[in-house]
This record gives structure tokens, C-alpha cells and sequence, in this order.
């Protein structure tokens, strides 16, 4: 945190409104120019990118090592392999997402034809966090260019190395007059912030959404908010126990120690089937991460010290510790905390009322399972909810009756790799959406435009408005 706090300091000397104000008309010249409207310049860049992340993945992997001690076969899948889908999809897509689409129009104008016209925003500021610093930088970047934006990207300062090898990269591969980062935290957002933009997109706390979404009202900046919540996973008895577990571990301590948006972050199920899921999930832990978890090169760490004091104060709220069935080792020195499961925690603590964004897990018991949709529908809409059942009707009332950004059936965060679903949040978990052709369209506006012709033209329309006209 010294060399963090250095690199702030220039950062912050070299960079406040002035500077932010400047970036922002360069930039906007650029865009006038109308270059990186082409298809052209939309598909260099792109392909710039895919090269990017092939000849520098080494670089990817140490960076995400130093901010998270990332395994890399998670930064592979989580980190690498998406920003290559997303880029290839957007490469081999470009030319069918910019064509125009038909659309008919009334029998009131005829002759003539309708169609919706995309066109680029302008120029879009996209700030980004910490927990896949890479990914949630650049996958929201190959919207912004597919769609023929501007761009700065302004990544997290809480993971600083990926956050100044994005600034070398994209200065070293992307065209300078149209793509930039700017490194920095409060302030150096704060002056970004106060800057006229085509689009703001943000993935972070819905704390800072609010902020980021007050600063745009000011110059009627669109946005889309890419927040979190609490991720309930309701278990039904009625479930393939063994694959239930693997996959909510999958979702919660192999999903970048749970510091993921999508993450497990509390499961429910009923009384009766509480201690079976719970003995499973004791077994399986230690199957995958040994018999001392604290030594296991599988897990990421917790990001930062701030967010390590943070997991320790809501698991060790009294009557929280006491519902501990299995963890609750830390060590603060390697920012290490053990897989941990809180047994029906009271519902007005800290771990059941914010987001735990870490490897602490309560298990919430109903009397029925069905008990689970209010449970869930008692707190702010989540970013994705999961169900693990057999039961066809429980899936049915499951979809209808629980409200969320994206949801699993007997999985957990796998969805988010599916590109032809639009991946966001709702309510408390933000609003709008990317990924695939949703992130075209989140970059872009859809014009409609009517085109008529001279002939059919129906002089009834115009005064004077004579008996005969107005019986017709
Ligand atoms: P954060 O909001 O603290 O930080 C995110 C960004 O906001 C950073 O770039 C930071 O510099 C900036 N920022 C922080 N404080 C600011 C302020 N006062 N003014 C202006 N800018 C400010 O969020 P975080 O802790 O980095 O991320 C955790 C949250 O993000 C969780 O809620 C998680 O669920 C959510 N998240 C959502 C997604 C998604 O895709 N929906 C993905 C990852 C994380």
C-alpha cells in the first residue's frame, strides 16, 4: 500500500479537473473526426485487444497474482478466456450488429420505410473494480469501441498492478487519440466525474452508484450500473446433493474467494436438511482445499487489509461467532481467512443484512422450502439468484416469484459466460445491461429513422380542414 499510495500521490498531482476536462475535448475531437465511427477502426482496435491479451497474458497473470494471489487457472477462466470470447464474438459479430435493421412501417405513411439506425454515443467513461480488475476493465471497452466510442477507462486503484498494466497496455496497443486509462481513486474520479459524458458505465458498490448516477443527472449522462447485492442459493432437499455442493463451492470459495459480484453469498434450505448440506459441504471443503485451508494455493486472498477488517467485524459480531460450524481461522499477515459456515445467523445481523463479498457463508433455514422466495424477497433484488432442486414446479415458482438481475437452475455463476443473455442487475443491483450484442447496444443509440417518399401524398392532411375532409 506504500507504493499505492506514492502512485496516487502523482497520480493526483498530475491529474484533477483541468486535466480531466482536456482529456475529454481531445477525445471528443477525435470522435467528430468520425474515426471511430468506421467499421474499419472499430475492428483494428478490437483485433488490437485479442493481440493484446494473447502476447501479454504472462503479464495478466503476474498482475492479478500481486492484487489477489489469483490461482491462474481461475484467472485463465475467469479473467483471460472471457476478454477472448468477448472479443472474438465482437470481431466475427461487428458487421451484423452495425447493419441497420428493417422495420415496417404503417399503412398511414405509405410509401415508404423504417429502420433502426445504431449509432455510437460519443465519448463514454467506464470505471471499473477490483475483483477481476482485467475483465470488468476491457469487456465493457469492446462494447464501448464495437459500438465506435471514445473511451477512458479509469480501472480500480484497490488492485494497482492490473490498474497500471492496463495504462501500459492500452498506451502500447490501442489507438491514443481515442482510447485512454486514467489511474487514480476518489479524486481523480471525482474530476472524471464532473466532466460531460456520452455514457457513463460503472461496475462497483451501489454506494459509489449513487454518486455516479447523481453526477450524471447533472449533465443528463445515461448510465448503467453494474452493482451487487447478497446472491441467495436456496438448496432443496430434493437436490443431487454431491454436484449441489461442488458447484456452491465452485460459486463461493473457488469464485475468487467469494470477492465476486455473482458470488454464493448465503444459502437456504430448510431445518430438516440443514445438517446433511452442511456436513457435505464440510467434506468437500476439505476434500478441495485440504485439511488446512489457510495453506491452500486454490483460493485467492482478501484484497486489501480494509476488506479483511471488514469480514473479521461482521463474523465476529457476538452473536454471529457463536453460530460458527465450521472455519473461522484468520491470519491478517497473509490477508487469509478459512472457508467459513455460519449456522442461521440472526437475520438482523451485519453477515445477513450487508454484502459479505468474502468466504464467509451462512446457511438461513426455512420451515419449507417455499419459505425461501420470501426470505429472499424480503431483502433488495440480487444481482443472481440460484435454486438447486429436482423439483420441476419448485423451478417454475422459483422464475415466476423471485426477482433478480439473472438467475441458475442447479449452478452457480456459469450464466454470466453465456453471451446471448444480457447480464445486470435490477433494483438495488443496478440497471442496464452488457455482454454480447447487449454490450453493442448498451454503447449505443438506436435512431430511428422514417423514409419517405414524395409520391402518395394525402392532401386530406392539410388545412384547411374542410366538412369533407373531416368526415373522412
Ligand atoms: P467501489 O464502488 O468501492 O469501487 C469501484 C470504483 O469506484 C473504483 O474505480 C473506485 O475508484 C471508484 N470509487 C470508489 N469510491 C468513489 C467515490 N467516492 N467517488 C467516485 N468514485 C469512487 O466498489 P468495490 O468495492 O471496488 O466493488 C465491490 C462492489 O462491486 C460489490 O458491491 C460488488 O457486488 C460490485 N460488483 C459488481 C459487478 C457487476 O458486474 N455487477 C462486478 C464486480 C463487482
Amino acid at each position: 500500500s506504500a507504493t499505492l499510495s506514492v502512485v496516487a500521490d502523482e497520480v493526483k498531482r498530475t491529474f484533477g479537473t483541468s486535466e480531466a476536462s482536456s482529456l475529454v475535448e481531445e477525445l471528443r475531437q477525435s470522435f467528430r473526426s468520425g474515426r471511430t465511427k468506421s467499421y474499419e477502426w472499430r475492428i483494428s482496435q478490437l483485433k488490437s485487444i485479442l493481440r493484446m491479451v494473447e502476447e501479454k497474458e504472462k503479464d495478466i497473470y503476474e498482475a492479478l497474482y500481486k492484487d489477489l494471489a489469483k490461482p491462474e487457472i481461475d484467472a485463465f477462466l475467469s479473467e483471460i478466456a472471457m476478454t477472448k470470447s468477448s472479443c472474438k464474438l465482437a470481431i466475427e459479430q461487428l458487421s451484423t450488429w452495425m447493419k441497420p435493421e428493417e422495420v415496417k412501417a404503417s399503412f398511414a405513411t405509405y410509401p415508404s420505410s423504417a429502420k433502426i439506425v445504431p449509432e455510437p454515443l460519443g465519448v463514454v467513461l467506464v470505471i471499473s473494480t477490483w475483483n477481476f480488475p482485467f475483465l470488468l476493465s476491457i469487456d465493457p471497452v469492446i462494447g464501448a469501441i464495437s459500438a465506435g466510442n471514445a473511451v477512458v477507462l479509469k480501472p480500480s486503484e484497490i488492485a494497482p498492478a492490473t490498474s497500471s498494466l492496463l495504462l501500459n497496455l492500452i498506451e502500447q496497443y490501442l489507438d491514443r487519440s481515442a482510447v485512454r486509462v486514467v489511474e487514480g481513486a476518489v479524486p481523480e474520479t471525482t474530476a472524471l466525474l464532473e466532466q460531460q459524458w456520452d455514457k457513463i458505465f460503472y461496475t462497483g458498490s451501489a454506494m459509489v452508484g449513487r454518486i455516479v448516477m447523481t453526477a450524471a443527472a447533472k449533465h443528463l449522462t445515461p448510465v448503467v450500473l453494474e452493482l451487487g447485492g447478497k446472491c441467495p442459493a436456496i438448496v432443496d432437499s430434493n437436490t443431487n446433493l454431491e454436484v449441489t455442493v461442488r458447484r456452491i463451492i465452485a460459486g463461493k470459495w473457488q469464485c475468487n474467494n467469494a470477492q465476486a459480484c455473482i458470488g454464493v453469498d448465503y444459502l437456504i434450505t430448510t431445518k430438516d436438511f440443514a445438517p446433511k448440506l452442511i456436513e457435505a459441504l464440510k467434506a468437500r471443503v476439505e476434500e478441495f482445499f485440504g485439511k488446512d485451508p489457510m495453506e491452500s494455493k486454490d483460493m485467492s486472498r482478501i484484497v486489501s487489509l480494509h476488506h479483511f477488517n471488514r469480514l473479521v467485524r461482521i463474523l465476529d459480531e457476538d452473536k454471529v461467532s457463536k453460530k460458527i460450524v465450521h472455519g473461522g481461522r484468520r491470519d491478517q499477515n497473509r490477508l487469509k481467512i478459512a472457508p467459513t459456515i455460519v449456522l442461521d445467523p440472526p437475520r438482523d445481523s451485519s453477515i445477513m443484512q450487508e454484502e459479505i463479498f468474502g468466504p464467509l457463508l451462512p446457511v438461513v433455514t426455512v420451515e419449507s422450502i417455499n419459505d425461501s422466495f420470501a426470505e429472499i424477497n424480503s431483502r433488495p433484488k440480487p444481482l443472481a439468484a440460484y435454486l438447486f432442486t429436482n423439483d420441476e414446479k419448485l423451478k417454475s415458482d422459483f422464475i415466476e416469484n423471485v426477482s433478480s438481475g439473472g438467475m441458475l437452475i442447479n449452478d452457480t455463476v456459469l450464466h454470466v459466460s453465456i453471451d446471448t443473455l444480457p447480464f445486470g442487475g435490477v433494483g438495488e443491483s443496478g440497471m442496464g445491461s452488457y455482454h454480447g450484442k447487449y454490450s453493442f447496444e448498451a454503447f449505443s443509440h438506436k435512431k430511428s429513422v422514417l423514409i419517405r417518399s414524395f409520391s402518395g401524398d394525402a392532401t386530406v392532411r392539410y388545412p384547411p380542414y374542410t366538412p369533407r375532409k373531416t368526415k373522412l
